[in-house]
């Protein structure tokens, strides 16, 4: 019997984390999917504030990647943002993401979405052995990450889902902007103006 369709017990929440610097369609396609897969309710995209593992490099302005993230996500009934990372002061710890969208969402079962590659990062994240219980953890398929054969995950704590393969990356998309380089079609066209209106990544 099919449970698609809010008939769940507990409200089915995502989490996109992410510095979306800026957001591009991979970040969008990883969120749909597992909303489909999972039956999500809701999937609350999150931009971090100061990236624990991005401190040596430079990173756009939070509101800039708030906004864009915004715009990005505008059109989908089911996808929201969240200022919790940027408006906490100091380096971002998906631990206290997790902790403060648990607790604004009490009785939510929650789904912390990643990447191939992110998820190699997670047994280094603070407090990592505590993430298990405030979340499903949920790592999808990138071009040119394998699933990380040296890291152990624990015991059926991450799903992996295979999704769509787009080879599109932020750092990427910067370089483009850079360079004049078209981004059309590599984030969505709003973000492609908003690039363009302030003069990011020139
Ligand atoms: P950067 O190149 O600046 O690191 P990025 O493209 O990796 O940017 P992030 O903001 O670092 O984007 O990633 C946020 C999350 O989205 C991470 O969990 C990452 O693994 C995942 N992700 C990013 N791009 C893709 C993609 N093309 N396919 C699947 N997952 C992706
Ligand atoms: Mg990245």
């Amino acid at each position: 019997l099919s449970t698609r369709g809010n008939r769940h017990a507990r409200p089915r929440i995502g989490i996109m984390g992410g510095t979306f610097d800026p957001i591009h369609n991979g970040h969008l396609v990883a969120a749909s999917e597992v909303a489909w897969v999972y039956d999500l309710d809701e999937v609350i995209f999150v931009p971090t504030g100061r990236p624990v593992f991005k401190l040596d490099k430079k990173v756009t302005n939070a509101e800039d990647r708030y906004l864009m993230t915004v715009i990005a996500t505008a059109s989908n009934p089911k996808f929201t943002v969240s200022r919790v990372d940027i408006d906490r002061p100091g380096i971002t710890y998906t631990i206290d993401t997790l902790r403060d969208i648990r607790a604004q969402h009490p009785d939510a079962e929650l789904f912390f979405i990643t990447g191939a590659d992110a998820v190699a990062e997670i047994m280094q994240w603070k407090d990592a052995e505590h993430m298990w219980d405030l979340a499903h953890f949920v790592a999808v398929t990138r071009p040119g990450y394998s699933s990380p054969a040296g890291v152990k995950l624990p015991e059926g704590k991450v799903d992996t889902l295979e999704i769509p393969a787009l080879a599109i990356s932020s750092t990427d998309v910067r370089r483009r902007a850079e360079h004049g380089e078209p981004v059309w079609y590599l984030v969505p066209d709003g973000v492609v103006q908003y690039i363009g209106k302030h003069g990011l990544y020139r």
